[in-house]
């Protein structure tokens, strides 16, 4: 099916800027089943979506992917069976012996 969307240049509503809401928006917008176009331009959307987002726990459908999925931070820390510098996925507290990657084979292979 072809499709028949058109870019389309509209007002904000907020800022009074022209913005182009583009064939490709339309369609996605339609296949998310949103029938208006919508009424801010993306600076002015995103202004708003952050402020709002601040204070509602509700995910938008766009809002899923921006989980912190994409790299653990690592911490530095000392093995506590060899003594050398690693770095670990966890924040180390003390209560805890931390390991090396090696030495963590190690240990967990006691058990
Ligand atoms: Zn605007
Ligand atoms: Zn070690």
């Amino acid at each position: 099916m072809l499709s028949s969307y058109q870019d389309r240049v509209l007002t904000c509503k907020d800022c009074g800027t022209q913005f182009v809401f583009t064939a490709g928006e339309q369609e996605f917008y339609a296949s998310r089943g949103l029938m208006h176009a919508p009424g801010r331009c993306p600076s002015c959307r995103s202004a708003r979506k952050a402020r709002l987002g601040s204070d509602s726990q509700s995910v938008g459908a766009d809002g899923g992917y921006r989980r912190e999925r994409s790299q653990r931070e690592m911490h530095p820390a000392v093995c506590s069976n060899c003594g050398k510098d690693t770095l670990v996925p966890f924040l180390p507290r003390g209560d805890k012996p931390v390991y090396c990657s090696a030495c963590f084979e190690q240990v967990r292979s006691y058990r």
